[in-house]
């Protein structure tokens, strides 16, 4: 290994993106290795909510009940599919076991200074460098029914008195003044005002050319193997090319950064990586080409809790580059545990225009062509983990090929950031930045620990 050897970065996501830039903030030298395309996987087609209001994560009460439930309900938007999956099952035990009120407000304690170091630094990074359509609206969250409106009362609750984060609550007629776009009727809402949000593929190519000027080197196409360690570092990165080509790359260090495909690397991190897919599905309705009446285009983003699907409208506009984005209204949804399959199911995507069509004056089924640029209907894999916590730091000892060389205390795994992983970035970044060049961490590392999984 050289002097100048650079932190190598495996996987070029939002989070593999905020690692480079916070690192290359720092002075370090940065190589991303992509496996794919910079940008393609789960932190294209996301809802580009940055909701530091998210603080309590999805195993709430219920949730397992809900998902057991699903089982025999092939068209539920929350699907455990039945399949013969042990890591899967072990992954969902685990869960289950969260699925109460104080081991979601433990995770709520863990997340909270993450989502809001990240909200602070979004705006420093969409009034920079970043080009991306950021909007700090806010998030409304609305409801059909009158208990529906009323159970959510109880998290606000909760955010209120263990987090300091209330929302403004809206009953009927106000909701109705506060986003004339609702359907007439609605029992009320609950709004939180700090939040915001972006259009996570425009984001995605700006942070590219971003970290391209500052000199990091990008390669994709190049799908990393493993690791070599030496004297208890990790000295290179073993990966195979588009071809089949095997090569290796020196490393000062090792960001792992891989999203729902993290687990791929357990036996070289020598931690256990439990990263489930947890498949999700965006389509993006075009006012224009869809025919989509301005006037049923929400102000600001909504989540529609009842109907489990999310509403991102995007006001469009002209790129740097000279590049038109038309206006577009995003739905997006669907927690479904079935494997690593990237099938873009109609019916999937009936369930987000069906849920958002009983809110607003949009058409109830999705429409029958697909955009020529192939990005209005999109799926991924949200990389979740059974805490709703995600992991990052160094592990606790890597073992890196084969485990002879000994164990390398300079691999670093920054991924599991669930449903979040957008909100979750800036202050992931910065973190990785502080921990691998010895600075003080701007938050404490302890909650996020890589090995907490493998203790016992
Ligand atoms: C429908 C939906 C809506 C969502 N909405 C929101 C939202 O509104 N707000 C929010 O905060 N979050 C949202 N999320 C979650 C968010 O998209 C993810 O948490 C986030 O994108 C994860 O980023 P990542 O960088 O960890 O993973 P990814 O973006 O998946 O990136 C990981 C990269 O690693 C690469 N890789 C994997 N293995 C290798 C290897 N061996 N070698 C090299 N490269 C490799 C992959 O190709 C990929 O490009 C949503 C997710 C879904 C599915």
């Amino acid at each position: 290994m050289s002097d100048t050897s650079p932190v190598v970065i495996v996987g070029g996501g939002v989070i593999g993106a905020a690692c480079a830039h916070y690192l290359t903030e720092a002075g370090r030298k940065v190589v991303i290795l992509e496996r794919d395309r910079f940008g393609a996987a789960c932190s294209h087609g996301n809802c580009g909510l940055l909701s530091p209001s998210h603080i309590l994560p999805p195993a709430e009460p219920g949730v397992f009940g809900e998902a057991l439930k699903s089982l025999f309900k092939p068209n539920a938007p929350l699907r455990l599919a039945p399949r013969f999956d042990p890591g899967l099952w072990r992954w969902m035990a685990e869960f289950a076991r969260r699925c109460n009120e104080p081991a979601a407000l433990a995770a709520g304690r863990a997340i909270h200074p993450l989502l809001a170091s990240s909200r602070a630094l979004y705006d420093r990074l969409a009034g920079g460098e970043l080009e991306c359509e950021f909007a700090a609206d806010g998030l409304l969250f609305a409801f059909q029914s009158a208990g529906a409106f009323k159970s959510f009362g109880h998290t606000d609750e909760l955010l209120s008195k263990h987090f300091n984060a209330p929302a403004r609550r809206l009953d009927g007629a106000e909701l109705s003044e506060f986003e004339p776009a609702l359907r007439p009727g609605l029992a009320g809402g609950w709004f939180y005002e700090g939040d915001a949000h972006l259009r996570p593929n425009v984001l995605m190519n700006s942070w590219r050319a971003s970290l391209l000027a500052r000199g990091v080197e990008l390669r994709e196409g190049i799908a990393v193997k493993g690791f070599r360690t030496e004297n208890g570092r990790a000295t290179a990165v073993h990966y195979e090319d588009a071809h089949g080509a095997a090569g290796e790359i020196e490393a000062d260090a090792v960001v792992v950064a891989a999203g729902a495909l993290t687990p791929d690397f357990q036996k070289a991190l020598g931690v256990r990586v439990p990263v489930a897919p947890g498949k999700g599905y965006s389509l993006t309705l075009h006012l224009d080409e869809h025919e989509i009446d301005p006037a049923a285009v929400p102000k600001r983003p909504m989540l529609l809790p009842e109907v489990r699907v999310a509403v991102t409208p995007h006001a469009g506009g002209v790129s740097a580059s000279g590049e038109r984005r038309p206006a577009a209204l995003r739905l997006g949804s669907v927690m479904e545990f079935a494997g690593y399959n990237p099938s873009i199911a109609r019916r999937r995507l009936a369930l987000l225009t069906r849920g958002a069509s009983r809110f607003l004056d949009i058409p109830a089924d999705p429409p029958a062509d697909d955009h020529p640029t192939g990005d209005n209907r999109w799926a991924g894999w949200r990389p979740m983990t059974p805490d709703g916590v995600p992991l990052i730091g160094p592990v606790p000892g890597g073992r890196g090929v084969g485990g002879r060389n000994g164990r390398a205390n300079n691999l670093y795994v920054a991924a599991g950031h669930n449903m979040l992983g957008l909100s979750m970035a800036p202050g992931t970044g910065r973190l990785i930045a502080e921990l691998v060049t010895g600075a003080a961490p701007h938050l404490d590392p302890a909650p996020y620990a890589p090995g907490r999984f493998s203790r016992g």
